[in-house]
This record gives structure tokens, sequence and C-alpha cells, in this order.
């Protein structure tokens, strides 16, 4: 089966405001093995309106749309509905005793623009909205099933739980669409997909994405079956073939991030760790601790900034600053030192670098970064260029920075 979305309102067009709804319906519908193949943003234009329902229910089994159920000028659902299905607008008694009693029990008056709320689409069936006023709407008309739903989350999530999703279920035969998220680091997109593209190309079910992020690959995979078990036996099959090409640049096989792998060898092997950070300003620090239990692991993070901080918590010689500069591996190594000293840690990790976009000269350009591991035995700092804006340098190094530190202590 499949579906599509037209999310009505004009300020979802804008970056006032952002189309939630189609999202969040997209993950229920696929969950049941409902595809949506498309969503539309539409302002509150009726001809525009009118042409996008007109399409929907032409080529979709399934049309959702969402907003412009209310009673202002301006929501025009309804209306361009009832147009484009050729179904008068009547006016529901029903609904419009239990507006009138909402606004009795809240104490309000009720203009006279909310009894447009109770107009509904001949033969349409009324979903009752106990968190608003406006009622959704079910129709069925010729194959297409058609729901117009409130726009507000809060009333539409529930709506569409309640009434129209146990429904849908049925009708999607029963078909269950399982999902695998694997994330690599350590290879680019380009290299990762000449690896596996020979793999993945072979199948069409599990469906395969590769998504870039800073720092980091993810390739989903989607399997449909009859049966949970079967979708899952196909997603094994695949990412078996996909994790034995691409070991060891694969840290996550079931989506989890990278601070909680990180998190859950720390746990297993006992170790505690400390992080001074100054060009990624602790945005280290707050992924660890983003994982709830890192308490047991890491005992603190310091953002040195400047010279002075570095020297002063971090017993970095003001000589060697001086003497090297702060981006430079010889600082990178006093720094990680320094916290595992100060910290009494396992393990110190530092980075000291050049975010940009000022600040960079010929010798150390923007994007230059020193990251470095202490431990017990040794410290070792290594030099790393990054690219993209400051935000993207900062993630590049905080995700090589716990990616070190995976692949050195916990694998
Ligand atoms: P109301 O009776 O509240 O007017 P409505 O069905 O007319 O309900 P809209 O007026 O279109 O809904 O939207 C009301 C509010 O709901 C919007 O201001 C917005 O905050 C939220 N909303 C509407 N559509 C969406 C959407 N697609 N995604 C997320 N939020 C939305
Ligand atoms: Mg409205």
């Amino acid at each position: 089966m499949n579906a599509e979305i037209i999310a009505i309102g004009s300020e979802l067009l804008t970056p006032d405001r952002i189309d939630t709804n189609s999202l969040w319906l997209t993950e229920k519908l696929n969950a049941i093995g409902i595809e949506v193949r498309l969503k539309t943003i539409v302002g509150d234009d009726d001809l525009r309106l009118e042409e996008a329902v007109r399409d929907a229910v032409r080529r979709s089994e399934v049309v959702i749309s969402t907003g412009g159920l209310g009673p202002t000028e301006d929501d025009i659902t309804r209306k361009v509905f009832a147009r484009v299905l050729g179904r008068p607008l009547v006016l529901d008694d029903a609904i419009l005793d239990d507006i009138r009693r909402k606004f009795a029990r809240i104490g309000a008056p009720m203009t006279s623009n909310n009894e447009r709320q109770a107009l509904v689409l001949r033969d349409a069936e009324v979903l009752s909205n106990p968190r608003g006023t406006a009622p959704g709407l079910l129709i069925q008309h010729d194959r297409a099933l058609i729901v117009l739903l409130p726009g507000p989350p809060r009333e539409m999530q529930p709506m569409f739980s309640e009434l129209i999703l146990p429904r849908l279920e049925k009708l999607s035969h029963g078909i269950r669409i399982c999902k695998r998220v694997m994330k690599t680091t350590g290879l680019g997109e380009s290299a990762l997909d000449q690896k596996i593209a020979p793999i993945y190309g072979q199948y069409s079910n599990p469906a395969t994405t590769i998504l870039a992020k800073p720092g980091e690959v993810e390739i989903h995979l989607t399997a449909k079956s009859d049966t949970t078990e079967a979708a899952v036996a196909l997603l094994d099959e695949l990412a078996e073939k996909i994790e034995d090409e691409l070991f060891p640049s694969i840290y996550s096989h079931r989506g989890e991030s990278l601070e909680e792998v990180v998190g859950l060898g720390l746990t297993v092997k006992g170790y505690t760790i400390a992080t001074a950070e100054s060009c990624t300003g602790g945005l280290i620090a707050k992924r660890i601790t983003d994982v709830p239990g890192s308490s047991e692991y890491f005992l603190e993070g310091l953002v040195t900034y400047s010279n002075g901080a570095k020297t002063r918590l971090l017993g970095v010689p003001q000589e060697l600053i001086a003497e090297h500069g702060a981006v430079s591996a010889e600082v990178a190594e006093a720094m990680a030192t320094g916290v595992k000293a100060v910290s009494g840690a396992t393990i110190g990790v530092s980075t000291t670098g050049i975010a940009g976009p000022g600040g960079g000269t010929e010798q150390k350009p923007v994007g230059l970064v020193f990251i470095a591991i202490a431990d017990d035995v040794q410290v070792e700092a290594k030099p790393y260029t990054l690219f993209g804006s400051r935000q993207e340098i900062r993630e590049r190094a905080s995700q090589i920075a716990l990616d070190l530190i995976s692949r050195r202590f916990l694998l």
C-alpha cells in the first residue's frame, strides 16, 4: 500500500514553523508497511491546495492531510476537499453541540466562525478531537482512503494513533518493515560506497540508503516481509556481508552513537576518562555525558581555551607554549597528560586546533587540529587537517577523538 501526505499551512513554508507532522506520520505508516512516497507542503492557497488534492487522490491509496481545519478564514482544508471530491459540506449537529459544550466548559463566548468546524463532507466519518475543537474526517473515495487531521501535533497524533492506525494496520495486510542502521567512521562516502555497492546492489529488499554526516557515514537498511522475523532475517543476511566488507570501519551495528559505544567499552574495561579541550570547546565532554550513566566513567572535562588556562589548570609549561605555539603536538600531549594527572583518570584526551574561520597561517591553516591521548604507558598526539565550517571542524575533531579512544582501548 502507498500513501502520501499533504501538510497545509502557509507558516510551514517559512523558517518560523517546520512541518513535523509529516515526519511523524511517515514513521508510523512505514512501521505498518505503508510506504509514504510523497509529501507536499501547501500554503493556505485555495487553488494550489485544490491541485495538490486532485493529484493526491488520483495516484495514492491513502491520502492524509494535516492542518487547516480550524475556525479561521484561512482554514480552507474542508472546503477544498469537498470541492475536489464533489461532496457537499453539511452541518453536523452533534459536532456543533460538542463545540458549544467545549466553549461553555471554559466559559468563553463562541464566535460564529466556530460553526464552520461543524461542517463535514457528506458521508465522511467524524473523528472526535478530545484535545481541541476541530474534529478530523475520514472519507472513502473510490479507491482512496482520505484522512483530514488537525494541525496541532498534540491533537493530530492521538487522533491518528487511536482512530486511524488500527484500521490502516488491517488494510496493509500485515506487511512488516524493519530497519537497521550501521555507522562507520574513517571512510569517505564515495570510498565506502565503492566497497559495498556491489553487495547491496544485488538486493532490492532490503533497500539500502547511504547517509554522510561530518566525520561519519551511516548505512540504513530497510527490509519488508510478512513477519518481523522474516524481515529481520533479510536484514541479518545483507548486514553480515556489509560488515565483513567494512570491518574495521564500522563502529555501530544497531544505530548506537559513537559516544554510547565508547561508554559501553569504558564500562566493560573499568576505565575512566577526562578531557582537556581547546578548539572543540567541550563538545567531546558534552557527547560523552549525553549518555545516561556516563558518571561511571567520565571524571571531568576542562575547556582550557586560553594559554593561561592550559598552564594554570593542566600544568602545561608556559615555555612549551611559547616555543611550539598552543596549536602543536607538544602542547596537545602536555594537555592530555595534564588532565590525566589532575583527574586521576585512566585516559586523558585533549584537542587543540584552529576551527576558523579566522586565525589560520601558512604553517597552521584553519582546520589543523592536534588530538592527543594519554594513558598509563604513553602519550601520543596526531595532527589532522579537517575541512568544513567552524561547526563541522569541531564535530569532525570530536568524532576522531572518540573514534581513537574506541579503537585504542576498546576493540
Ligand atoms: P486549529 O483549530 O488549531 O486552527 P488547524 O487544523 O486549523 O487547527 P492549523 O491552523 O493549520 O491547524 O495549525 C495550527 C498549529 O498547528 C500551527 O500553528 C502549528 O503550530 C501546528 N501545525 C500545523 N501544521 C503542522 C505541521 N505540519 N507540523 C507541525 N506543526 C503543525
Ligand atoms: Mg487553524
